[in-house]
């Protein structure tokens, strides 16, 4: 069976840095909303939107030199994560965690067709604020998402089995 081929690609807001997303990581293994106090910091936002998708295939194809990082040692994990942003115009891009090496969490703003994007799940959602409303249809989880590894193989081999991809961006 030939695996699908699709490519999505991303940027931050003045351009300098683009990315792509390329095999197996233009399939997210999940969509999702985080509601944690570290993600209102980082966006400045009631919430992040993120896609959870597997290194394998991600590539910064432009301005990888205007990538800044920030270790983020405030989890819950006590595990540092690792938030790149533009040191240009500051647009938050990509997380890395050492609990799992081979995914990327990818701010889901910075896709560059965003209109269809939509939840799987919600994460902490014991810090969701009060104007929002808790999200259908999607897992509602108080806190983190676990168990990516094994969910990663499930999505690909559904996408390998049916031929589409099964979360939208
Ligand atoms: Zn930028
Ligand atoms: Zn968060």
């Amino acid at each position: 069976m030939s695996q699908p081929s699709e490519t999505r690609t991303g940027a931050c807001h003045c351009g300098k840095i683009k990315y792509e997303l390329e095999g197996r990581a233009a399939t997210p293994i999940y969509n999702t909303v985080c509601h944690c106090l570290n993600c209102q910091y980082i966006t400045g936002s009631a919430l992040l939107a993120a896609s959870i998708v597997p290194k394998e295939g991600f590539s910064i194809t432009q301005g990888e030199g205007a990538l800044k990082t920030y270790i983020d040692t405030k989890t819950d994990s006590g595990q540092p994560l690792t938030r790149k942003f533009c040191g240009e115009c500051g647009s938050k891009l990509f997380a890395f965690t050492p609990l799992d090496e081979n995914i990327v969490s990818i701010a889901a703003g910075t896709l560059d067709n965003f209109d269809d994007w939509k939840p799987s799940k919600e994460q902490y959602c014991i810090h969701r604020l009060g104007f929002v409303d808790k999200m259908k249809g999607v897992e509602n989880k108080n806190r983190h998402v676990t168990s990516v590894r094994s969910e990663a193989e499930q999505v690909w081999n559904r996408v390998l089995e049916t031929g589409q991809r099964c979360i939208s961006f």
